[in-house]
This record gives structure tokens, sequence and C-alpha cells, in this order.
């Protein structure tokens, strides 16, 4: 019987069994082999994103389709692949969409669900089923490992996508973890002038190494960072704290008119966030989530030996109540499920 992990409470990871999945209508069968943690599963898991328990994890991931349903082209079976995250009507090729599918934001579908977030069993599990549409072909030159970096390097690239950067302007990420490296990464490739704040010099010097320029501590960032912009602030902040408070941080770094781009998904709301100034200087807000995969998927073929850095541990699936524990402090645990 296929295995799944299952949060039963918060803090408790359960290992059962579950009867094995079958394809619906629309739907992919997708037998895991490794699934990243990530600080949204981190949340799930600590409580702070709540969702109905018992729940199942995981939605950065990559396997081997076994099954497909009624209406999938079957030419999916066999191939190694990762997922999107967001099942939609379009994504079940439904006939009939919702405003938002039809609309082109199907991200946004108002019937979906997210694999390992929102009504959809995760990829913490020996399989998962997603809606076909979600799926993406690895190429067979990616390591498999790097491959679950494509949802969050996706995401990472939904930031420029949104807010496109000139090479003259200046983009600050502050608490570079596990998003914000791919974020200062793929800045770097784009040729972006990049400075990073963050408390750790661990963190400090791992951020020069994937491309960015400067990196300092945040009672330095204020006067550094003026300083660097003739005293304007920076055109983009990316808050990727993963703290409800990083908003204020990146409010005293930004310019006038300038963007804060918030990637923090704690779960917690923001206290404390100076409104006035926000207006005064109009600033602009900018949330941004799931991004595009086949970008994604290019800059892993190509970047393969520099993002396995970005992988301090693998685990198997028996250890992932262990490997939540230490997913808080270390960068990027992935659970190998299934060893081949
Ligand atoms: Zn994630
Ligand atoms: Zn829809």
């Amino acid at each position: 019987m296929p295995r799944i992990t299952q949060l039963i409470a918060p803090g408790k990871i359960e290992i059962k069994e579950r009867a094995p999945l079958s394809a619906e209508p629309g739907e992919a069968i997708i037998q895991v082999q490794h699934a990243g943690i990530c600080g949204t599963d981190l949340a799930l898991f600590n409580g702070d994103y709540p969702v109905p328990l018992p729940h199942v994890c995981g939605h950065e991931f990559m396997g081997r389709v076994t099954e497909t349903g009624e209406g999938v082209d079957p030419k999916w079976i066999g191939k190694t692949v990762t997922a999107e995250i967001n099942n939609t009507c379009l994504a079940y090729g439904k006939k009939s969409l919702c405003v938002a599918c039809k609309k082109g934001v199907p991200s946004h579908c108002q019937t979906r669900t997210v694999t390992g977030i929102i009504n959809h069993s995760g990829a913490f599990a020996d399989e998962v089923k997603v809606a076909a549409g979600t799926l993406h072909e690895i190429p067979s030159n990616a390591d498999p490992l790097i491959a679950t970096l494509t949802e969050p390097l996706a995401a990472a690239l939904q930031t420029f996508v949104m807010s496109p950067m000139q090479k003259d302007e200046t983009l600050v990420v502050i608490g570079p973890g596990r998003l914000g490296i791919l974020i200062i990464f793929a800045a770097s490739l784009r040729g972006i002038k990049t400075i990073v704040v963050s408390r750790s010099e661990t963190k400090r010097n791992r951020a020069i190494q994937f491309g960015a320029q400067h990196a300092f501590a945040p009672e330095n960032a204020m006067d550094e960072i003026h300083s660097m912009t003739e005293g304007l602030g920076a055109e983009m902040v990316v808050d990727t704290t993963g703290n409800p408070d990083g908003i204020t941080q990146a409010l005293k770094l930004v310019r006038p008119q300038g963007t804060i781009a918030c990637k923090t998904t704690c779960g917690l709301p923001a206290t404390g966030l100076d409104m006035t100034q926000l207006v005064v200087d109009e600033i602009r807000l900018q949330g941004s989530r799931c991004g595009p995969f086949e970008p994604a998927l290019e800059i892993i073929q190509s970047h393969q030996q520099k993002l396995k850095s970005l992988i301090s541990s693998t685990r198997p699936l028996e250890e992932a109540q262990a490997a939540f524990e230490s997913a808080t402090k270390e960068d990027k645990i992935i659970l190998n499920i299934k060893v081949n």
C-alpha cells in the first residue's frame, strides 16, 4: 500500500498507508520521487497557515506519471515530470471554465485546489494526483533532485514577470532564505544590481556567490543602501523574510514610487505598517505567487551544479517528522520518497 505523511496536529506528522490512487477524468497520478520542504510547508506544519487536518503537505516535487484519467493524453504515462500547484478548471480540461480561467488568470481559478496546500492532498507521499494540465516534463539531462526546485524558482521568476527591472535599477532582497536566494540568482541572470540584507553572515556570503553585488547586516542596510542610491532608495525591495514585519523593513529601503514585492507567506498579519509613508511615497505593493515553469526548467538545466548547493540534505520519507523539525534551521530539505 502507498504511504502518506499526514499532518495530524500542528507540529505532528504521522505516516500511514492509503489505498492506491486512481485517476479521475482530467487527472494524472504521479509516483513521487523527490519532494522539497519550503516555508509554506513549515507554516502549515506549525499551524500558522491553518488548513483542515489531517493534511498531506508537499507541492515542490518530481516523479513519474503512472496513470492518466479520461481525456488526458496517455503519452504522459512513464514521463518524468514536475507539476504546477494550481489544479484549475483549465488544467482539468473542463468544458465550462470559471471567470478567472476565461480571463487568463488560471492561477486564481475560482474552483481550484492547490496541491499540498488547499483542499488537495500533497506530494509527501508515495503518489500524488494532479490535474493533468499542470504537468511539465523534466528534460532527461536535468538532475531529478534539482528539478524539485522548479516550483520555487518559477515563483522567484514571477517577481520579475510582474515587475520587469532594468539593468541600471537597484534590487534589494531582505531575508534571503530558500526563496530569496532563488530571486537573487534569477536577478543576477538578468544582470540586475542586487543588494542583500541578512542577519546571517552565512546567508550574506551565499548571496554573493549567487550573484548579489553587496550584502549588509540589517543595522547597516539603510545607511549603505541610501548612500548607494544617492539617498533615494531601491527601485524594488523583495521581502522574503518569512516574517510579517519584513514589509516594514522593506518600506525603509524602497524609493518613492518604487515597488515592495511581498513573498512572505507566513500566515500571520503584518502589524505596525506605516500606511501614511506608503501613500506619501506612492509605493506599489506587489504580491506574487506562482510563476512560469518552462523558463524555470531552462535555468535548472543550465545551472545544476550551482543550484545543487542549495539542497542542504535529503531524508527518507520515514523521517518526515524530523525533516520538518530541522527544516526550520536548514535551507532546503528534500524528502527522498522513492529511491531508484
Ligand atoms: Zn513552496
Ligand atoms: Zn477556473
